[in-house]
């Protein structure tokens, strides 16, 4: 295997970090703010392009960077508008994002934090093989700027529905969210940003302890812990009553309310009495509840129909929670999370 060059990502630099590089390179200090400013103002990695920059200097970021370290393999546009973006690594891996237009001119960008994912949920094409490794704040910070490129603008919303667990990635994902909110660098609203978890408790409480308002979504898909079994392996799993108290430990932090994700599987987590153990959760817990019709993989599930998840719907909605189904968006181009990904796995490199 060819040794891969250990380097700092440009995408997700800080000010004191290119301050310190100008000073290795005996550049002055000004320096640094231009490359900030090619950054985070005009989201352009690519040293070539730091036109203001003298050649000597960019080709010294080009060397000591990556700038960028991947690039967008494959784009699959749907006929919504949505587009997936298969973005290949320095080292060969590759990830997924998904640019999601919305009312009125939105945008939202789904981002992955990790390659692969350890928890491995039995629907979720992005677990099946486990974790490969996690993706530092730079390759994040720099999955946003691709998109952003593609774009040709910023996203009203980020989610961190893409692939991965984020919250067993907490140390580099909480360095993403640092530069994604912070005014000096992209300066988004936190509660623009909406981390979802699969209830990794752990890394809950770590979340809360940030005390800001991002957003958040826990993956619950049940609302007992047997019925979870079926869904979710055990070594990553936590009971419900432990998430859930994590999750009023940072709706009391944060103050924000937060949101019970729902996937629906036919025969599994769909009956009456789900839904009304769903609703009584979510009303004892002050939270929303979006339910998302299951996106076929090649698991054993199955979507429930339009009409039981019409009905699982108004049943919890009865029961008191306020209740979303997500809208199915660019399921004509391998959408749920993972699937571009697992397929480009099969094509002959
Ligand atoms: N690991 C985190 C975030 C990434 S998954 C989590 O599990 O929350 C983001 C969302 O996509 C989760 O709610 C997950 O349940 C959902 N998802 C994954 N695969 C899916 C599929 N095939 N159909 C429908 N939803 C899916
Ligand atoms: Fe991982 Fe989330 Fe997929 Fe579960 S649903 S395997 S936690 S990415």
């Amino acid at each position: 295997m060819a040794c891969i060059p250990r380097k700092p990502f440009l995408a997700g630099a800080l000010r004191e970090d290119l301050t310190a590089w100008c000073a290795k390179e005996c550049v002055a200090k000004f320096r640094a703010n231009q490359i900030l400013d090619w950054i985070y103002r005009h989201d352009v990695i690519a040293p070539a392009e730091m036109k203001n920059l003298p050649l000597p200097l960019r080709n010294a970021l080009a060397t000591d960077f990556f700038a960028p370290g991947g690039v967008i393999a494959d784009a699959v546009k749907s006929s919504d508008g949505t587009e997936k973006l298969l973005i290949e690594l320095h080292d060969g891996e590759s990830i997924e994002m998904v640019l999601i237009p919305g009312k009125e001119d939105r945008l939202t960008f789904c981002l992955s934090t990790q390659v692969g994912c350890p928890v491995g949920c039995r629907f979720c094409a992005s677990g099946k093989n486990g974790l490969v490794r996690n993706l530092s704040s730079g390759e994040i910070i720099e999955e946003f700027l691709l998109g952003t490129q593609r774009a040709e603008r910023h996203p009203d919303n980020v989610v961190f529905m893409g692939i991965g667990e984020g919250l067993l990635n907490f140390h580099e994902l909480s360095k993403a969210l640092f530069v994604l909110t912070s005014p000096e660098y992209i300066g988004m609203s936190p509660r623009r940003i909406t981390v979802s978890t699969s209830g990794y408790v752990p890394g809950m409480l770590k979340f809360a302890e940030l005390e800001k308002e991002y957003t958040l979504a826990i993956s619950l898909h049940a609302a007992d812990d047997e019925t979870r079994a079926k869904i979710i392996p055990g070594d990553l799993r936590y009971p419900i009553a432990e998430i859930m108290a994590a999750a009023d430990r940072y709706l009391e932090k944060a103050g924000r309310i937060f949101t019970l994700e729902y996937t629906l599987l036919a025969g599994v987590n769909d009956s009456r009495d789900a839904a009304l153990k769903l609703a009584r959760l979510a009303r004892t817990h002050h939270a929303k509840v979006n339910l998302i019709p299951y996106n076929a993989t090649d698991s054993q599930f199955k979507r429930p129909s339009r009409q039981a998840i019409a009905e699982f719907g108004k049943i919890v909605s009865d029961g008191g929670a306020h209740v979303t189904l997500r809208t199915e968006r660019g399921s004509d181009g391998d959408a749920a999370c993972g699937q571009l990904r697992a397929k480009s796995k099969h094509l002959p490199h």
